[in-house]
């Protein structure tokens, strides 16, 4: 069974440029990027996730959320 990882940034975080910034500091590989209109999400590293949780310790409580999905 393969696990895949999908990262949500609710909007009003995602658009905060200290949030964004401290998103893309924390996250050990890569996964957000603070550019100009915010976070945004490195779709080629989330595969690469380690669901450290540093980038929910990173942001406002509640808005960002780490999603598992799997396959079988
Ligand atoms: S859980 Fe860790 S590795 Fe995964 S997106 Fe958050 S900071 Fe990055």
């Amino acid at each position: 069974m393969a696990l895949f990882i999908d990262v949500k940034v609710a909007d009003d975080a995602a658009r905060n440029p200290e949030t964004a910034k401290k998103l893309e500091e924390v996250c050990p590989v890569g996964i957000f990027r603070a550019g100009g209109a915010g976070v945004e999400i490195v779709d080629e590293n989330l595969d690469e996730c380690v669901l450290c949780d540093l980038c929910l310790e990173a942001a406002p409580p509640g808005k960002v959320e780490i999603v598992k999905l799997y396959e079988t």
